[in-house]
Formats: structure tokens, sequence, C-alpha cells
């Protein structure tokens, strides 16, 4: 029987719908949450990003403020922004866009976020806090992942759930997450011996590698929930590190891209900026 498929689309605009709820209620109480995005340089699938966010920000009703700098900004220049971003109290959520252009320290840029503003989860406080299990801003992909494994009613606790990446901001924040759910967590990656293998223990598989269509059929336990998070372009097409048309034979549930993670990647961003608000 082919897989479930995941519909992220859907997902994040309920996602969104709940949320501008919460907010309408927050902008009655003259809490209205705020989040920052800083620009920096023109790569262009950067500032894709951003109208997506600044767009999710105006459908929720999430005040926000762009900061577009040129690439030859100082470093002293962006870590003061950053300061004075983390001492406005209209803003609740600061999202520094990465890649920031050579010549920048990014690290510290990162570091000097508040982490208490820090909605994209990459400050060390957060990471850290994560992995001892505080409760702490979650980069924003791995939520939207793990939150797509919930919404398909699949128990995690107990699981054997397989991350294929170890990159900071998706492989190794997930398999902390689903750590936190009790699963039992495999990481894969690039020196990994018999990846194939591994995978196919998993129940739940999830995909972070960058490769277009590496996980196949028979990489696949049968019935396991895929979730694949890539992004690649193939021949003017978006495609993922799964090969959809195979593995949807073998899963039980598998999210397409587009149209899976991609989507609650924002919704996420906007649920932790409206968390930060919504403090009592
Ligand atoms: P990355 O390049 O930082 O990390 C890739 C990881 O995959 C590494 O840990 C590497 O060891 C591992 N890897 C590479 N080839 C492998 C192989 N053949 N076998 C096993 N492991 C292998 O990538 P990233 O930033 O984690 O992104 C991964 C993918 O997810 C990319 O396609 C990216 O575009 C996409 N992505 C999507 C979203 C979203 O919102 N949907 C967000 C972030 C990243």
């Amino acid at each position: 029987m082919a897989a479930q498929i995941i519909n992220g689309k859907e997902i994040a605009a309920q996602i969104r719908s709940e949320l501008k709820e919460r907010v309408d209620r927050l902008a009655s109480e003259g809490r209205r949450p705020g989040l920052a995005v800083v620009l920096v340089g023109d790569n262009p699938a950067s500032a894709v990003y951003v109208r997506m966010k600044k767009k999710a920000c105006q459908e929720i009703g999430i005040y926000s403020e762009e900061h577009r700098l040129p690439s030859t900004i100082s470093q002293g220049e962006l870590l003061a922004l950053v300061d004075q971003l983390n001492a406005d109290p209209k803003i609740h959520g600061i999202l520094v866009q990465l890649p920031l252009p050579k010549g920048l320290d990014e690290e510290e840029v990162i570091n000097r976020i508040d982490p208490r503003k820090d909605v994209d989860g990459f400050h060390p406080v957060n990471v850290g806090k994560l992995s001892i299990g505080l409760p702490a801003f979650v980069p924003c992909t791995p939520a939207g992942v793990l939150e797509l494994v919930k919404r398909t009613g699949t128990t995690i606790a107990g699981k054997k759930v397989v991350v294929l990446g170890r990159s900071n901001i998706v492989g190794k924040p997930a398999a902390m997450l689903f750590l936190r759910e009790n699963a039992t967590v495999t990481i894969c990656h690039s020196r990994t011996v018999n990846v194939k293998d591994e995978c196919a223990q998993g129940d739940i598989l999830v995909v972070a590698v960058g490769q277009p269509q590496l996980v196949k059929g028979d990489w696949v336990k049968p019935g396991a929930v895929v979730i694949d998070v890539g992004i690649n372009r193939v021949d003017g097409q978006i495609v993922g590190d799964v090969d959809f048309s195979e593995v949807k034979e073998v899963a039980g549930a598998i999210t397409p891209v587009p149209g899976g993670v991609g989507p609650m990647t924002i919704a996420m961003l906007m649920k932790n900026t409206v968390d930060v608000a919504d403090v009592k």
C-alpha cells in the first residue's frame, strides 16, 4: 500500500492560524510579538527566505522589522545593531539570516544575540539547554520535523529513529529532539559504514544530507515514517534527499519535497517568536 503523504503545507497553514489566535489575544493585551530579521549582502536565496518570513509575520499579525545592510558593513556595526535589537522591547525574536558574507564572523554575531530572543535556536546557550533537556529555543527546521511526525499520530517513545546528517542546524538538533521524546536515536553521516543498513532499522527516518534522491526504496523499513529535509535543485526542479517515487511504495508515511518540511520551518520560527511574547 502506498504511503500516507504528510502535507506540510496544510499543517503549516493550520499552525499559522492557531498562532494568529494567540497573536490577536496578545495584541489585545498590548503585547504584540515582534520579529527583527537582519539580512546582510545580496544573497538571492537569503532574500527569498527573508521575504517569506515577512509575509508569514504579516499573515499572523506579528510586528516585523527588516534590517537590510550592505556586505561592506563592519563586524562592529553589525554587533551594534544586534545590541540595539537585544535592548528593544518591541522585538521578541532576532534572526540574522545566514550565511553572512565573507569577512564577517558568524559565530560572534550569533553569540551576541540575547539567548532569550534567539528564535533560530543557534546560540550555544540554547544548544546546550536542548542537549541537557532544559526548555530552550529549538532550531526551526528540526522543530518542524518533530511536529510533522507528531501530527501523523505516531508514538515516538521507544521507537528507533535514524537521523541521516549531523549538521548543527538540522541533523544534530533533530537527534536531540527525538532523544528528548524517548526514542532510541542513531545519527548517520558521511563517514558511517553501511548507511543503507542503518537507515533500514529506523521506524522513523529523518534525512538531511543535501544529496538528491540518495535514499532509495530498499533503504527504508516497510511502514516507516520518512521525513525528507533536503532541498536540491536538479535540472530546474526541486527534489529532496529521498527518492520519493520509490520510497512512497515502502514507507508508511512520507513528506514530499516541496510541500513537506519547508513550510514548517517558517511556521516554527513564528511559533518561537510568539512563545517569547507569550510569557506570563
Ligand atoms: P550540511 O551540508 O550542513 O550537512 C550534511 C550532512 O549530511 C553532513 O553531516 C554529512 O556528514 C551528511 N552526509 C552528506 N552526504 C552523506 C552521505 N552520502 N551519507 C551519509 N551522510 C551524508 O546540510 P544541512 O544544512 O543539514 O542541510 C541538509 C539538506 O537539508 C540540504 O538539502 C538543505 O538544503 C536542506 N535544508 C532544508 C531546510 C528546510 O527548511 N526544509 C532547512 C535547512 C536545510
